[in-house]
């Protein structure tokens, strides 16, 4: 059989299944508006939470670093890629989360791959929350440490794992997401940090939707849990509520030094461009600086789930989160609704398997500080006349 024909076949059976997936092309503007083939449409799929994806502020810092110093960094950052732009990052994103020292990666996935296998190898034990995301089950795997999967959320089991499982290994690691991207919920920070110390453990916690947003000034979930400080590891992405790209992992000194010289996804890749750390630096003064972004997305949040409340919609996350998860089950079935809200004017994302397990496709509503009150009452009185169908 030629590769084209094998690789159709599992298209085809893709499709059976309504996992088929396609590229849609989507022009951003401000204020949450985006073009795509179907007209206009406002982005409630977006994890631009904050909208500063295209804040001319951001633009601004973006365009006068490329004035300085161009468009690409020109090599990794061990060989001569490292900008005086990533080190001011570095410095400003550690001292933001009261940190010894942080380190960028070209992205959040890259950073997860990259850093899990440079702490626990062979020999090892990690410890995950079944509903980690794509990037932090590869890391895993690559890693070859022994995985022992936990039920969501559930610290009574992942208790149970380490007293039958962590004397066998070496080292162990407890890897969570902080903010669950597909469920909105948030992992119990303070639970976990405890039971590791119990279990001689550490701690490894992908923050991706939750920096910039939860917590303190923004500094996301270990500090809405008040426990900042007390995660091992903390990886963040620039490509969520920082509206850039790339990702940062902060800790201790030791724990940098450490992965700037084992972590191959940062090791032997091109270091981001300077000007995307220039308009990072521009978001992260505006996250920690300017309260009324948070602010805004969180009375957004709350508007958003009471709205949905009003019109008889049940939402999946917490009140005031502004990962709204609306569970539909059949994968079909929530392609069709998303299609029908996009021809409407609202482009809200359609989550099936493989992202979300088997019979759990969900449409998944993101809030952002850009939208208006309008646009968000406007979507829930849309989807409640499209779900009475
Ligand atoms: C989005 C996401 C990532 C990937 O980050 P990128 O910077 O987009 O590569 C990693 N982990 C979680 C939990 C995410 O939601």
């Amino acid at each position: 059989m030629s590769l084209d024909d094998a690789l159709q076949a599992g298209l085809d059976a893709l499709r059976d299944r309504d996992l088929e997936r396609s590229l849609r092309v989507v022009a951003r503007h401000e204020g949450a508006v985006v073009d795509t083939k179907l007209g206009t449409a406002v982005d409630f799929s977006s994890n631009d939470y904050l909208g500063l994806a295209t804040h001319p502020r951001l633009a601004e810092a973006a365009t006068n670093a490329i004035k300085e110093f161009g468009i690409g960094s020109g090599a990794s950052r061990l060989i001569s890629g490292n900008n005086p732009e990533h080190v001011a990052l570095e410095s400003e994103l550690a001292d933001y989360f009261e940190a010894e020292q942080a380190l960028t990666f070209a992205s959040g996935y890259a950073a997860n791959v990259g850093i899990i296998p440079a702490l626990v190898g062979r020999g090892d034990a990690i410890f995950a929350d079944t509903l980690n995301h794509a990037s932090l089950i590869d890391g895993c795997r690559l890693s070859r440490a022994t995985v022992h999967v936990y039920p969501h959320l559930d610290v009574g089991a992942l208790a149970t794992l380490l007293q039958e499982h962590r004397g066998a290994a070496r080292r162990a690691l407890i890897v969570t997401d902080g903010l669950f991207s597909m469920d909105g919920d948030r992992a119990p920070i303070g639970d976990i940090v405890d039971l590791a110390r119990q279990h001689d453990a550490w701690t490894y916690v992908d923050d991706a939707h939750a920096v910039g947003v939860l917590g303190v000034d923004g500094r996301g979930s270990a500090s809405a849990a008040r426990r900042l400080g007390d995660v091992d590891v903390t990886v963040g992405t620039l490509g969520k509520a920082f509206g850039v790209a790339g990702a940062f992992v902060y800790g201790s000194s030791t724990l940098i030094q450490y992965l700037m010289n084992r972590a191959r996804s940062f090791i032997f890749s091109t270091a981001m461009m300077p000007a995307q750390a220039a308009a990072a630096r521009e978001a992260l003064r505006m996250i920690r600086f300017e309260p009324t972004h948070r602010e805004k997305l969180l009375a957004n949040a709350i508007r958003m789930t009471r709205m949905l409340h009003g019109a008889g919609i049940e939402a999946m996350g917490g009140a005031g989160a502004h990962i709204v998860p609306i569970m539909i089950g059949d994968a079909g079935e929530a392609v069709m609704v998303g299609s029908q809200l996009v021809t409407r004017g609202y482009l809200v994302g359609a989550v099936r398997p493989p992202t979300v397990p088997n019979g759990s496709s969900r449409l998944r509503i993101t809030v952002s500080a850009a939208h208006t009150p309008l646009q968000i009452g406007g979507l829930a009185e849309t989807l409640a006349g499209i779900l009475r169908k």
